[in-house]
């Protein structure tokens, strides 16, 4: 009987010490039971995450609602919590500035441009710049609003899904649903784009830079872009390059990403070019959401082609 006791005190011991081990792997167990966390790097990017997800899973989109997520850059606290996330969804194409400068981890970036390959669009005069006291020149470079066409939103849409299921395996049934969910309701955009394309075929349009090939492509119209940077004031020799082309072209319309000032706009219309605004929406709307919002505007956007049908003969080859 004492050995008994002897042994059962013993063999206690033992597997007390043996649990000890045990409690060492709890913080981490407790840190996988987090909520995982994804990174976006633009509202589009934000807007496919949180139609596939609930709150099983945290969107976080770092740039300030009043930054521009092309050019933002993350102070340290924020590149830290960045470094930290389980995946990282970025666009690809140079898009936003702050991709390149942070070194990443790789496996955890999904950069959705890759599954785009076959449709990217390059422009040869992506961006007119000099180096130093050098002459003034441009690369080529890839256009980066590929959400513009929904069949491309789509397919980033197909493509986090995948890499979203790989995190929350156990949400596979209500991502593949919600996806379905998100390509219908791209559906009435691609409607609109139709209906643009069949009432308004072959426009030629204006754009300060390379933002809207992908929805020209779409509709069949071709950009032309004036390398405005935006937000400064067109000087002489800008508005000379913008009377040359005129001459040989005749654009009648200048598509804009955020409203221009009322100057800008008469000026234009001096040298025979109407403006329009069309916000790619890279940052979140004031009001609705992606879906709601490029669809007003391209309602919006057929009004205003309506209101010009004689330009729009024009314009046509
Ligand atoms: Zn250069």
């Amino acid at each position: 009987m004492r050995r008994f006791i002897f042994f059962s005190a013993l063999f206690s011991v033992m597997t007390l010490c043996a649990c000890q081990p045990d409690t060492q792997p709890k913080p981490k167990q407790a840190a996988e039971n987090k909520t995982p966390v994804v990174v976006v790097v633009n509202y589009p990017l934000q807007f496919i995450v949180e139609s596939l997800v609930g709150p099983e899973i945290q969107v976080l989109n770092p740039v300030p609602p009043d930054a521009n997520p092309e050019t933002w850059l993350p102070a340290d606290a924020m590149i830290q919590t960045i470094q930290q996330a389980d995946l990282i969804v970025t666009n690809g194409a140079n898009f936003a500035d702050w991709v390149k400068k942070l070194s990443l981890p790789r496996s955890k970036v999904l950069r959705t441009s890759l599954s785009l390959k076959d449709a990217l669009i390059s422009v040869p005069d992506f961006e007119v710049h000099s180096h130093g006291t050098g002459a003034a020149h441009s690369h080529a470079g890839t256009v980066a609003f590929f959400w513009l066409d929904p069949a491309l939103m789509e397919r980033q849409a197909e493509v986090i899904a995948q890499r979203l299921i790989q995190l929350v395996p156990q949400e596979k049934e209500s991502i593949t649903a919600n996806l379905e969910k998100l390509k219908d309701s791209l559906k009435p955009l691609s409607q609109e784009l139709d209906q643009l394309q069949a009432e308004y075929p072959g426009l030629h349009w204006f754009s300060e830079r390379p933002v809207y090939q992908y929805l020209a492509r779409r509709c069949g119209w071709t950009m032309h872009h004036l390398h405005w940077k935006q937000g400064t004031v067109p000087n002489e020799s800008d508005w000379d390059k913008l009377k040359t082309m005129q001459r040989e072209q005749k654009i009648p319309f200048l598509l804009w990403e955020h409203q221009p000032e009322e100057k800008r706009v008469e000026e234009l219309a001096q040298h025979g070019v109407n403006s329009v605004v069309l916000d790619p929406l890279t940052m979140k709307p004031a009001q609705g959401d992606y879906v709601t919002e490029m669809q007003r505007q391209l309602v919006q956007l057929r009004q205003f082609l309506k209101q010009h049908q004689s330009e729009t003969a024009e314009s046509k080859e």
